[in-house]
């Protein structure tokens, strides 16, 4: 098939691009690199040995999208396109729900235009709001609590919209849970800009000694040890999800929504534990106040996922870690190789 990739070249699109491509996909990837580099779209030529057609626009340009849709015959969109900061979410409110609401509908308008009906959808597990109870299971109700989880929301709610309008559409919404890791080649990853917000980053990021010690947001919830529990899932088998639902939706019409997780979960300090393994370093710790948000245990019901589209998550969390640990050492070298370059 003939892809159109929002958003290819960030962390989950460019590996999601490289399982694509390995499986036979012709794909064109539209990214504004607003939160990425071009390079990650090199790496992926690089592991594939194949070729990609990357566009340098913004998905809410709709005259400079129409001019890639008449260009190009598209059978399916994999839309991952979008601004994912929950904090920034809140201070700039209006830029979330121009770029990720506006941007999704020119997306849409253009898919009806030229009638591609088959669509993945990247939505997020915040959209089970704080108040359900775990596993999380796709038809429970949903609720935001930020500007990006409703952004997500408003997102899911106008693509159901779409389908009762015209039953000819085939939708997938993938609901992720917490994805992290690298690629194995370690190539390709997660490279955010400033201090992380994320746990993962944050303690590789301590672990290499670019940070001196992890906070470890809230020792006193209802849970094994005290810190907040999370379904961590691997980027890699995130990026299989999205062929399985690919195929779904290339030979079906409907919409649904699948959560993308492993169904189980762990602890910050698991977490910690197992980097210190991977990586042979001693990650500092510090107890810290809750974080303001935060929701004690998240996990999901992975059962649909793995029945209508015969999918599961394979890798372990030591595969999760090491390849995160992989990644950030591959990056340190690079530094260390410009710097030495420029010395
Ligand atoms: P990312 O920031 O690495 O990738 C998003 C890509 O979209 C970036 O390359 C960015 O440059 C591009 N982009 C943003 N706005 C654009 C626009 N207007 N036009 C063109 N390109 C634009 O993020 P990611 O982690 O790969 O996430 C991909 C999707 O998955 C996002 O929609 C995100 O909300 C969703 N998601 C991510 C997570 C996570 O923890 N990473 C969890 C749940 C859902
Ligand atoms: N967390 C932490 N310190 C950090 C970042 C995160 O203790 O510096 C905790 C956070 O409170 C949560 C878990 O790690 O319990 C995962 O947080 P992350 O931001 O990665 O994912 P999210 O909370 O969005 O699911």
């Amino acid at each position: 098939m003939k892809i159109l990739v929002s958003g290819g070249a960030g962390y989950i699109g460019s590996h999601t691009c490289a399982e694509l491509l390995l499986s036979g996909h012709e794909i064109v990837v539209v990214d504004n690199l607003s939160n990425s580099n071009e390079s990650s779209l090199e790496r992926v030529k690089e592991i594939t040995g194949k070729d990609l057609i990357f566009i340098k626009e913004d998905i809410t340009d709709e005259m400079k999208m129409e001019k890639i849709f008449l260009e190009h015959h598209f059978d399916a969109v994999i839309h991952f396109a979008g601004h994912k900061a929950v904090g920034e979410s809140v201070s700039v409110p209006l830029n979330y729900y121009h770029n990720n609401i506006s941007g999704s509908l020119t997306l849409f308008k253009l898919m009806k235009k030229y009638e591609i009906k088959k669509l993945v959808f990247s939505s997020s597990a915040t959209v089970y709001g704080s108040h359900n109870k775990v596993p999380l299971k796709e038809d429970m109700p949903l609720s935001a609590s930020n500007p990006y989880g409703r952004t997500k929301l408003f997102i899911e709610e106008m693509l159901r919209d779409i389908y009762s309008a015209d039953p000819e559409w085939s939708i997938a919404i993938l609901r992720y849970f917490n994805p992290v890791g690298a690629h194995p080649s370690g190539l390709l990853g997660e490279n955010p800009k400033g201090i992380p917000n994320n746990l993962f980053p944050y303690v590789t990021q301590v672990a290499a000694g670019k940070r001196t010690c992890l906070s470890i947001f809230g020792s006193d919830y209802d849970t094994k040890d005290g810190t907040g529990i999370r379904d961590y899932i691997h980027v890699a088998d995130l990026a299989g999800g999205h062929l399985k639902a690919l195929e779904a939706v290339a030979c079906s019409n409907g919409i649904e929504a699948f959560n993308l997780g492993t169904g189980q979960g762990y602890s910050v300090l698991e977490i910690v534990r197992m980097f210190e393994k991977v990586s042979g370093k001693k990650i500092p710790f510090q107890l810290s106040e809750r974080r303001k948000g935060d929701a004690a245990v998240s996990y999901a019901d992975c059962s649909k996922a793995r029945i209508l589209l015969q999918w599961n998550a394979e890798k372990s969390l030591e595969d999760m870690c090491r390849d995160s640990w992989n990644w950030q050492m591959n990056q340190t070298e690079t530094y260390l190789d410009k710097e030495l370059q420029i010395i």
